[in-house]
């Protein structure tokens, strides 16, 4: 019995995946795989040590999720993968070029906490700021920057809100504006830190949405998360830390018990989609 109920598990799953991938090959940019190759990486704040010889790639194509306990350094990985924190040691190269000398190619949504919900800005402001780099400040922005940055506010559902004050609006709101704004800067890499916190189911749902149709135009999609609920379904690839590289590979690959049990230190009850 106890087969039989894998098996059938097993078909379901696949089906889902196979959904996936019958959507993305619609829409599938024929570029080669880009990757971002992280060598080596360490990080301490003054004496602490935070990440230790982190190895790992992050492929276009894929929604990656980097996993770990609070505090086991994921925002530090993703902060030291943009320059926003000094690394000790090691590299982190896009297309063989150092990563910091290309942060053009790069847009960043920071975790909740790191934003100042009191700055007085419009949605369409914060929209039209992802747009800054392509226009340069003290230029007028073009039809077409106001263009993208109008889809990008009808991709994530908030058309009705252009004229609103961001500290104004709800948690799942303001996120959704910061993943338009992030939409809008037209990047290669997408980096999100923690986007579901304080969010509503809506949100979520959209949030997952664009990130499959990013991973389908072949971009890369790195988002921090903790929650090992159901929706880590949604990865494709994942990263497990904690200080230290624990996995590293395709979801089924990472998701063993003992590599959770290694990053948690026992910790922890999963949601398991292999059985
Ligand atoms: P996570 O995102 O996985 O919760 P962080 O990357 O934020 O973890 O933090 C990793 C460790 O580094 C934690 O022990 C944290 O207290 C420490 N840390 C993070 N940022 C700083 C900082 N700016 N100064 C000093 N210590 C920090
Ligand atoms: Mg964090």
């Amino acid at each position: 019995m106890q087969n039989v109920s894998f098996y059938q598990k097993l078909s379901l799953f696949q089906r889902q995946e196979g959904q996936i991938s019958a959507q993305a090959s619609k829409t599938i940019d024929m570029n080669a795989t880009t990757a971002i190759n992280i060598a080596h990486v360490g990080v301490h704040y003054r004496t602490q040590e935070a990440l230790r010889d982190v190895n790992c790639i992050v492929k276009s194509g894929r929604l990656t999720g980097i996993f770990g306990p609070n505090g086991a350094g994921k925002s530090t990985l993703m902060k030291a993968i943009l320059g926003l924190v000094p690394v000790s040691s090691g590299s982190v190269l896009y297309q063989n070029k150092f990563l910091t000398q290309q942060l053009e190619k790069v847009a960043y949504v920071p975790q909740r906490s790191q934003i100042d919900w009191t700055y007085p800005a419009t949605v369409w402001d914060v929209v039209m700021m992802g747009r800054v780099k392509k226009t340069g400040w003290l230029r007028s922005f073009s039809a077409v920057s106001r263009q993208v940055a109008k889809n990008a506010i009808e991709r994530v559902g908030m058309s009705e809100y252009g004229d609103r004050p961001i500290g104004e609006l709800s948690g799942g709101q303001q996120q959704r504006v910061f993943l338009a704004r992030a939409l809008a800067q037209q990047a290669d890499i997408f980096c999100f830190d923690e986007p579901f916190v304080g969010i509503d189911q809506k949100t979520q749902t959209v949030i997952f949405e664009v990130f499959h149709e990013l991973a389908a135009a072949n971009k890369i999609v790195l988002v921090v998360n903790h929650d090992l609920g159901e929706s880590i379904t949604h990865f494709d690839d994942l990263i497990l830390l904690n200080r230290e590289l624990i996995a590293t590979g395709s979801r089924q690959q990472v998701l063993t018990e003992e590599n959770l049990h290694l990053a948690y230190n026992g910790k922890v009850m999963y949601f398991s989609d292999a059985a």
